[in-house]
């Protein structure tokens, strides 16, 4: 396929790669980016016209609005822009709504597994349009990674990745304060493990990426909490959820809770920049009063 790519950052330009060495054309564009082998457009609307799809992973809703404004005029007819970027619910209604009115499709499709995923092409992708564009778009998907799951109308890949990491960030941060809390009880850590992972409390975050290090599966932790999946990029999410949240009226009170964690977190103590599992020896170096 003759595929656009627009926003060629830490995930986009290993996806763009792949696309690349499966055989598509590739056309990119990013204004302060120019990723080795990749051929690249003077602008957004150059890398769009003739596509057959058209591809964004952007930073943000915004961004992402002002971008399909420029591109939407220049897709032929009934092609399709799939946007991989993680933006909030109703950017993405907006993009798809706009692409309808253009005569194309809108597919919104954010990915879990992070620029590990994105090298490897093992990316998962929750997505959200048309049914007849998500199965147009699905041997993309195939190439960019090994799982593509189907979560109806428009906006709805976005709602399925910030509710998965809504309960995420919740989970982990449960999981860092019972290692704390187990630590001052003179719990052993890896006896800690070895219960929790076999019993109800288990999770992905205690079984498959343990915030303890030398515990359990290599993570993180074992690599002085060097990202993995960054605290900031857990605030951006559990941001989008809670505006989610109060647009739609649901009431998610530990979502706000880890919100708020994460906040202080990265903005006022030593997150940012740092695994979001990192929450363990946040906890670990403080009590109660703190
Ligand atoms: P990034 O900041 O590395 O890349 C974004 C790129 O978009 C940058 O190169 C930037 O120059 C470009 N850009 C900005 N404005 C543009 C415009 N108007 N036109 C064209 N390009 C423009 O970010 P990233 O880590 O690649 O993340 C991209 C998206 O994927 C985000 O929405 C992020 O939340 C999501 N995501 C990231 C990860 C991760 O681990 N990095 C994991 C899952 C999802």
């Amino acid at each position: 396929m003759k595929i656009g790519f627009i926003g060629l950052g830490n995930m986009g330009a290993p996806m763009a790669r792949n696309l690349l060495a499966a055989g598509h054309v590739v056309t990119g564009f990013d204004p302060a980016a120019s990723p080795k082998g990749i051929p690249m457009a003077a602008s957004a609307s150059a890398a769009a016209s003739g596509a057959d799809v058209v591809i964004t992973m952007l930073p943000n809703g915004d961004i992402l609005k002002s971008v399909a404004q420029d591109i939407h005029p220049h897709m032929p007819p009934r092609t399709v822009h799939l946007d991989c970027s993680t933006v909030d619910v109703e950017s993405a209604r907006a993009v798809a709504q706009a692409a309808t009115e253009a005569g194309l499709s809108a597919v919104d499709a954010p990915v879990s597994g992070g620029v590990g995923g994105a090298t490897l092409g093992t990316l998962t992708f929750m997505a959200g349009g048309p049914e007849a564009a998500f199965e147009a778009v699905l041997p993309l998907l195939g190439v960019m990674g090994q799982r593509a799951v189907f979560c109806g109308a428009a906006g709805n890949g976005q709602a399925a990745k910030i509710c998965n990491n809504m309960i995420l960030g919740i989970t982990m941060i449960g999981t860092c304060e019972a290692f704390a809390l187990a630590d001052k009880l003179g719990l052993d850590r890896q006896a800690m493990f070895d219960v929790v992972s076999t019993s109800s409390g288990s999770s992905w975050s205690m079984n498959s990426y343990c915030p303890a290090p030398g515990i359990g599966p290599e993570s993180p932790a074992d690599n002085g909490y060097r990202p993995g999946f960054a605290a900031d990029l857990m605030l951006k999410d559990l941001r989008l959820a809670q505006a989610a949240a109060a647009a739609a009226d649901a009431d998610t009170p530990l979502g706000q809770h880890a919100q708020d964690l994460y906040a202080r977190f990265v903005e006022e103590e030593d997150g940012a920049g740092r695994d979001f599992s990192a929450m363990l020896p946040r906890f670990e170096k403080r009590g109660r009063g703190d």
